[in-house]
């Protein structure tokens, strides 16, 4: 764990979310800019910067609670895919997207993309934030 860092500070229920799996090793919450509803972040207990890095159990955890995810989220007959994703420019702490995918461009999706100056970037704070009422009703149905 790390005093400054941001995940970790949700992890540690410093900072709040809507949670939606916490064990001993790995947490797992509502993005709070989702690029589909119920877009969640499963993220390892350690505080290591990138995936990559991550001890073969961390890595085993987090993809298994995702797995997991995915599979609560395609409980719903229209969600045709789940995407998993792994970028890390935003915070400096391993995680994994799991984002209800209704197209196949959503993990690359115009809300999460900014042309600017002829370039195309990605950041997830080109995403609105969600209602916090929205987030709630979602974290409580992948809980359950
Ligand atoms: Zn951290």
């Amino acid at each position: 764990m790390s005093a400054t860092c941001i995940f970790c500070k949700i992890a540690k229920r410093e900072i709040p979310s809507h949670v939606v799996h916490d064990d001993e090793d790995s947490f797992a919450f509502m993005d709070i800019r989702p690029i589909r509803p119920g877009h969640v972040l499963v993220i390892p207990k350690l505080h290591i910067d990138h995936f990559s890095d991550l001890p073969d159990a961390a890595t085993t955890k987090v993809l298994m609670v995702a797995q997991r995810l995915a599979k609560k989220l395609r409980a719903d007959p229209k969600l045709p895919r789940v995407g998993l994703l792994v970028g890390g420019f935003a915070v400096p702490h391993a995680h994994l997207h799991v984002v209800p995918m209704h197209d196949g461009h959503d993990l690359t999706s115009q809300n999460y993309a900014k042309v600017a100056d002829g370039k195309v970037t990605y950041d997830i704070a080109n995403i609105s934030p969600a209602a916090p009422e929205s987030l709630a009703e979602i974290a409580k149905r992948l809980r359950s």
